[in-house]
């Protein structure tokens, strides 16, 4: 076998998943190009929660993003779960065990995390743009892709970080597979939002039968929220309605949750239907393998997507720092991570099963357990996800 060190990675998107990678390979010593389909960056107008998971990973190879999540964010110390009118169902702190692992969590604009990521990559030139990955060839001794222009650029690993849809995917052994449904649609937006339930480091879900709504400060006087409802198998486009449907939704909801819908510009609300992928057993072939949700999509119910991308950039970095054979690094790699993705992407599934609950008898029973359960039940469960390194 051909054996030498890695010295340039081709790494397809410029995501969260993208530039981490990008960012944690450079600390690795390894010369990153990433290709880009968008002809600039675009992160999109929504937001995400960005766990102490992330945060800890990247600390591992000396990249501390926090400071630019403390001046773009907002730190978020307990997660409050609402009924739909607002009457408290379970605060969970999460301020203590914030400190007890050595990171808080954070909701950020997608923007912001972006401008974040970008400054640990410390070079925005790494990054070429309007490149469509096509397809890929690989051999012992390199990978070459294939762009949709007819441009070609070769390196010694080629990683997947395009997303959902992943072209790379695609040429993996499986990773033709269809999207699985989630069964509900979600409607996501940030906007500028005043209101008195809004105080700083606001985070609450709320929940109805079918339906949610989750409400959080981004800083700067700003809120996103999105908002959920089932849909039956196959009907998803049966609730492609605008605005003034989604309003008619939330009618007898919260006071802030019909204000956050009514302020915002119906332009800025993004419609998506949930859904996921079968776990996929092989992220990889020869030089190359995936990451982020080109490798796990998963529903959004524990927020841990963008996380699990930067996790997976930082044992990628790791893996290919320490070995002087490529495609074993990246079976390595793949090896590390697919059990806590794994679980992480069953967990999800579980967990928005629960929370789009539409009986009235099981959804009432949810509402008593998570208001009953002993609060070390959700602290265990949630110190398995944000901790770093992950427990065995
Ligand atoms: C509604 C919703 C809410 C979410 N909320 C949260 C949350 O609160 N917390 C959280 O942690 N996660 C959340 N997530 C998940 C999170 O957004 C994803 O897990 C994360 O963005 C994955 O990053 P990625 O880099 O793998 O993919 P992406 O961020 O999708 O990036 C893929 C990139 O690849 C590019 N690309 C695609 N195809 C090609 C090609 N052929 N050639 C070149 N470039 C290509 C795309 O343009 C894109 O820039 C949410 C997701 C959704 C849908």
């Amino acid at each position: 076998m051909t054996r030498h060190s890695t010295r340039r990675a081709l790494v397809i998107g410029a995501g969260i998943g993208g530039l981490a990678a990008a960012a944690t390979l450079r600390r690795a010593g390894v010369e990153v190009q990433v290709f880009e389909r968008a002809p600039e960056l675009r992160p999109g107008t929504t937001a995400v929660s960005l766990m102490s998971n992330a945060i800890l990973a990247l600390r591992e190879l000396d990249i501390d993003i926090a400071p630019g999540l403390d001046k773009r964010g907002e730190v978020f110390d307990e997660l409050r779960f609402l009924t739909r009118r607002g009457r408290l169902i379970r605060a969970l702190p999460f301020r203590e065990l914030a400190e007890r692992l050595g990171a808080s969590n954070y909701a950020v604009h997608r923007a912001d995390l972006q401008q974040t990521l970008l400054e640990a990559v410390g070079d925005d030139r790494v990054i070429e743009f309007g490149a469509v990955a096509k397809e890929f060839v690989t051999g012992d001794d390199g990978v070459e892709v294939t762009f949709e222009d007819g441009r070609k650029a070769s390196g010694d690993v080629l990683i997947g970080a395009d997303g959902f849809n992943s072209t790379i995917r695609r040429q993996v052994p499986g990773g033709a597979d269809r999207p699985r449904p989630g069964n509900y649609a979600c409607w996501l937006a940030t906007v500028p939002f005043d209101h008195p339930r809004l105080t700083e480091g606001y985070a609450a879900h709320y929940w109805g039968r079918g339906q949610r709504f989750g409400l959080a400060d981004i800083g700067h006087g700003r809120a996103y929220w999105w908002a959920t409802k089932n849909v039956p198998p196959g009907a998803s486009g049966r609730l492609r309605r605008g605005k003034e449907g989604l309003a008619g939704l939330f009618a007898d909801w919260a006071d802030e949750v019909r204000e956050a819908i009514r302020v915002t510009p119906e332009e800025t609300i993004v419609r998506i239907t949930a859904q996921d992928r079968p776990f996929l057993r092989q992220w990889g072939t020869g030089r190359v393998t995936l990451l982020g949700d080109a490798a796990h999509p998963m529903l959004v119910s524990l927020g841990q997507g963008a996380a699990l991308a930067i996790e997976d950039a930082v044992v990628l970095a790791r893996h290919l720092r320490d070995t002087t054979d490529p495609a074993a690094a990246l079976r390595g790699y793949e090896d590390e991570r697919r059990p806590r993705t794994e679980g992480l992407v069953a967990a999800a599934r579980a967990l928005s099963e629960t929370e789009q609950l539409e009986d009235p008898v099981k959804s009432r029973m949810r509402d008593l357990y998570f208001r009953l359960a002993p609060l070390s039940t959700f602290t265990r469960q949630n110190e398995a996800v944000l901790t770093w390194p992950p427990p065995s």
